[in-house]
């Protein structure tokens, strides 16, 4: 089979398959003998690129050499670029370098790698799902789609205990970011009659700065100061070396407390051997403030679906190893937290989606095992489920408001986060004068799901103050030409249509039947002269 789950992580990757059973499966890592693969780039030299464990063996002693965390950056408009050895890099070349490493790791084991399904995060917008794909594309991967992550989660629980009916919250902590998303798996009818299992995500939430590397920290902390006090020394004559070792170690350490009561830690503090025994007691207390915070993030996604509407919990990522995590979530819901390869069952949803996509499952070769016999959980949901996509946004034109007592510009959300693509919003404007020469539309995307909002960009195009809860983002603008002696009375139809691909809008001048369009997907040159008044105005008089 060619065709694979890819979870493209901010701290590990981790590729899945079906096997010819049509149970997902990960791809081993050997060679760091591990289920993942550390999404750590080091630039060794000119001609050595490592990805992986070796890589994150240089954060300490050779930082500035070493990219982590570039998932936070993809597909950000001021993301930076990477300069190393004379070669500059983006955050979608790095993630690239990522996904080729996978994709040698399928190779190097005889197998062949042509389409995959790559998960992004449920909050991640039309730019980041952009910029992702070409990732892929840019590691020579054909990429036949993208899904969100906690969906991916939910699928691979569902291949494992099929259910028709449920609403499960996925917490997942991963190592840099923690992200609860509640989804709802339900069964209807399609076009055709048939019964089919949808899944739609119904709130999202957490934290993109909370992760293992906040426990980590506080290991690696703990045992800085325990290596002091045990040579008498101050955390500033610790050299970088011993450093290094600390921060290799406290990984290692962490995953230890995990399955025992106590981890001894070897260290080589400035040449002296020094055992220091962090006991899971200890690190509990020492971190029980960041599962706290975690648990906040839960409650504020509660407010937006009822706990009692909860039929299961979805322990997802590999901070969830952790039993103070298990602990805590299960003391809320009691009897309905389940948790199953918490590192690899969003790698694994994605191999199911992929084989859905192809259609791989569900019409076995002869030979197989299961040809013939009984089905498993996974090809008995590819073959009656469909997953509905919906705007990971919100989005709307900005428009000025004649009807305020002093005009206002506002942005006006046509399509809101979480409804059906492709969504279509429809809406008439005029000039905001007679005699405009032009209206330059400004698209705007954001979180919210108020009906106005305040737009980033005043009329003129200055940065403005907005709500930060609402991530308010300039995608483009659309210049709309008008002919000379346009009254402001001629009707200007306004469409925004959001597919997975991008956000196309169309203005039509309805006097001329002269339509501008334009497709915002990545970030788009804005260049043009601004002024109040190339506006568009919402009907009052
Ligand atoms: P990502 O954040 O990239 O989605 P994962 O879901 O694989 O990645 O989570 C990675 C985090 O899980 C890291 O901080 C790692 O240290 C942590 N982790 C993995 N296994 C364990 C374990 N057994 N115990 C505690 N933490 C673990
Ligand atoms: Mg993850």
């Amino acid at each position: 089979m060619s065709t694979y789950g890819i979870d493209l992580g901010t701290t590990y990757s981790c590729i899945a398959r079906l096997d010819s059973n049509g149970n997902p499966e990960v791809i081993r890592n050997n060679e760091d003998d591990s289920n993942t693969v550390a999404s750590v780039v080091f630039f060794e030299n000119a001609n050595n690129v490592v990805v992986g464990q070796a890589a994150k063996e240089n954060v300490e002693t050779d930082g500035d050499r070493v990219v982590q965390f570039v998932k936070r950056e993809i597909g950000k408009r001021d993301s930076r670029v990477y300069e190393f050895d004379g070669k500059t890099y983006t955050p979608v070349e790095i993630s690239a370098l990522i996904l080729t490493r996978l994709k040698n790791l399928v190779e190097a084991q005889g197998g062949t790698i042509e389409d995959v399904v790559i998960t992004v995060p449920a909050y991640f917008g039309l730019e980041e799902r952009s910029a992702t794909k070409q990732a892929g594309e840019l590691a020579g991967l054909h990429v036949l789609s993208l899904i969100n992550e906690p969906t991916a989660a939910a699928l691979s629980y569902c291949a494992r205990q099929f259910q028709e009916d449920r609403t499960i919250l996925v917490y997942d902590l991963g190592g840099g970011t923690f992200d609860v998303t509640v989804v709802k798996m339900s069964m209807s009818q399609n076009a055709a009659g048939n019964d089919v299992q949808k899944i739609t995500v119904l709130a999202t939430g957490g934290d993109d700065r909370l992760g293992g590397k906040d426990w980590d920290d506080r290991l690696y902390n703990y045992i800085l100061h325990a290596c002091c006090d045990e040579n008498g020394l101050t955390p500033e004559e610790i050299e970088a070396e011993t450093r290094q070792d600390i921060r290799s170690k406290v990984e290692e350490a962490k995953r230890k407390l995990s399955k025992k009561q106590s981890a001894k830690v070897r260290i080589d503090v400035n040449g002296a051997r020094t055992e220091i025994t962090v006991t899971r007691k200890d690190f509990e207390n020492m971190t029980s403030d960041i599962v706290a915070k975690a648990m906040n993030f839960v409650d504020a996604t509660l407010e937006k679906v009822p706990a009692e509407a909860i039929d299961t919990v979805l322990l997802v990522g590999g901070s969830t190893y952790m039993p103070m995590i298990k602990n805590v979530v299960e003391a809320k819901f009691p009897g309905k937290v389940q948790q199953h390869d918490p590192d690899q069952a969003v790698a694994k949803g994605a191999a199911i989606y992929a084989s859905m996509l192809v259609e791989e499952v569900g019409s076995p070769s002869a030979g197989d095992e299961t040809a013939g016999g009984e089905t498993s959980h996974a090809e008995q949901l590819t073959s009656k489920f469909t997953v509905e996509d919906q705007t990971p946004r919100s989005f709307g034109p900005g428009v000025v408001d004649t009807t305020a007592a002093k005009h206002k510009y506002v942005l006006e959300n046509f399509i809101k986060i979480g409804e059906k693509m492709p969504a279509v919003f429809t809406k008439t404007y005029y000039p905001l004068e007679d005699n405009q020469e032009r209206v330059l539309l400004r698209a705007f995307e954001n979180r919210s799901t108020d009906d106005t909002l305040i737009p980033c960009v005043d009329e003129d195009g200055n940065p403005q103050a907005t709500d930060p809860a609402h991530y308010v983002k300039l995608l483009g603008e659309l210049v709309v030409n008008l002919p000379p002696n346009t009254s402001r009375d001629t009707p200007i139809k306004v469409t925004f249509k959001v597919d997975a691909s991008g956000v196309h809008v169309e203005a039509i001048n309805t006097k001329t039947n002269e339509t501008f369009e334009t497709f915002l997907r990545t970030e788009s040159d804005i260049d043009v002269e601004r002024s109040a008044v190339h506006q568009l105005r919402i009907s009052s008089d």
